[in-house]
């Protein structure tokens, strides 16, 4: 095997740069525990940056796509499969309609496909002159140009002007501001109902609400984007739940196929037809392999009980971060949801973040100074404690 020296060497020669990576090469995990080239083992509070909500590699999804790849690999979707119907199903049940079929899904591969598949619904949808979505400061909806679009983040969009026509961007929490944006060219307000690139931002109380009776007054479209708040993160099926606020469509990715590749859009059953034969494909969307990983994954959270277990897991996190927020003045604030936590510190996180990876514990720093962990809801308590152990440490030293 290589070492992380000659790995890292290796994409010097031969990958495109375009990342900022840490020197470490990753091996194998386990959980919330994983090793690099040289045998160090490190706990893992960012797993798969959110795809590892059961951790790395969970035993039913390593069975179920072990099974499915040495039966079928690849269907394109000009047949059908039980496995992208059943998936399809799952979700659906879990989602709008309480138990009855109130959704229906498109599969694609990432969270950027997600939200491009839920543009076009949006356009496909709404009357002709209107095309407009409302998005937010602070967000992010993925890489693509759509996607790109409507992220309202302008260090994201430099160098590659102009965007997709037809994004307006509003305060993040701020109502009458979206109000004010509405006009009869709006089709849709977008939004993640926590944004998480953004810093661990939580709506303020009532936003969500408003804004649905906005897009019910206004007749538009709401969007979620749940690719980090979906799929049990926040101790329940969807953010939407954990809010009371039902969107009209959804963007699923990252954990819904059990930490492989594959998202979903789903929208309500009245709306989804808009989506027309000839107007959207993607040829790896809903997979075999990613859709019997997709089920395994509903299985597993459901016969483990993982979403009681994820209010368990967050309690731990946010009892001992806002204690460790006491007695030291490098916390400003401690926030989030579920197993959804941002710890926002009154200085620069990256040198927190190196510090931790030095001492065997991963996590991510976003907007400068906010602490992001997304850890597993399967962590196990005495590793949650040992990592948490290690960052108290690091930050009390800083
Ligand atoms: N939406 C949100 C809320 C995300 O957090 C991300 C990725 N972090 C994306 C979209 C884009 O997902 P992907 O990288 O799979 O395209």
């Amino acid at each position: 095997m290589l070492t992380s020296k000659e790995t890292i060497a290796l994409f010097d020669q031969y990958v495109i740069g375009n990342y900022t990576r840490y020197p470490v090469s990753l091996v194998r995990g386990v959980n919330s525990e994983i090793w690099d080239a040289e045998g160090k083992r490190y706990i893992d509070f960012f797993p798969g940056w959110g795809c590892g909500l059961l951790g790395h590699c969970p035993k039913p999804i390593v069975e179920a796509v072990q099974k499915q790849v040495a039966e079928l690999i690849h269907v394109p979707n000009t047949w059908y499969t039980e496995l992208q119907g059943t998936w399809a199903r799952l979700l659906s049940e879990r989602s709008f309609g309480d138990g009855v079929a109130g959704a229906k899904a498109f599969f694609c591969n990432s969270g950027a496909e997600a939200n491009e598949t839920a543009i076009k619904l949006v356009r496909l949808h709404s009357p002709k002159e209107r095309y407009k979505i409302i998005t937010f400061r602070g967000s992010f909806h993925g890489r693509t140009m759509g996607a790109l679009s409507a992220t309202a983040q302008p260090k994201y969009h430099e160098g590659l002007e102009p965007m997709l026509d037809g994004f307006t961007y509003v305060s993040y929490g701020d109502l009458s501001a979206v109000e004010k944006e509405v006009d009869k060219e709006t089709a849709a307000i977008m939004i993640e109902p926590i944004q998480g690139e953004g810093g661990v931002r939580m709506p303020p109380d009532g936003f969500l609400q408003g804004l649905r009776k906005i897009c019910d007054e206004h007749k538009l479209l709401l969007v979620f984007d749940e690719v980090q708040t979906g799929c049990g993160r926040t101790g329940y099926w969807f953010g939407y739940q954990y809010f009371g606020v039902e969107p009209d469509i959804m963007t699923l990715a990252k954990t819904v196929s059990g930490s492989l590749a594959g998202a979903a859009m789903l929208a309500k059953a009245e709306i989804a037809p808009s989506l027309r034969p000839g107007m959207h494909a993607a040829t790896y969307g809903g997979n075999p392999i990613s859709a019997a990983a997709g089920i395994a994954t509903i299985h597993m959270i459901e016969s483990e009980g993982l979403l009681e277990r994820t209010k368990k897991i967050s309690n731990l996190f946010f009892t001992a971060l806002n204690k460790l927020a006491q007695s030291t003045n490098l916390i400003q604030e401690v926030r989030g949801a579920g197993v959804m936590i941002g710890i926002e510190l009154a200085t620069e996180g990256a040198p927190v973040v190196k510090e931790c990876l030095d001492r065997g514990l991963l996590l991510n720093c976003t907007q400068g100074n906010v602490l992001r962990l997304l850890p597993a809801m399967t962590i196990e308590e005495d590793i949650a404690n040992e990592g948490l152990d290690i960052l108290a440490d690091v930050l009390k030293k800083g």
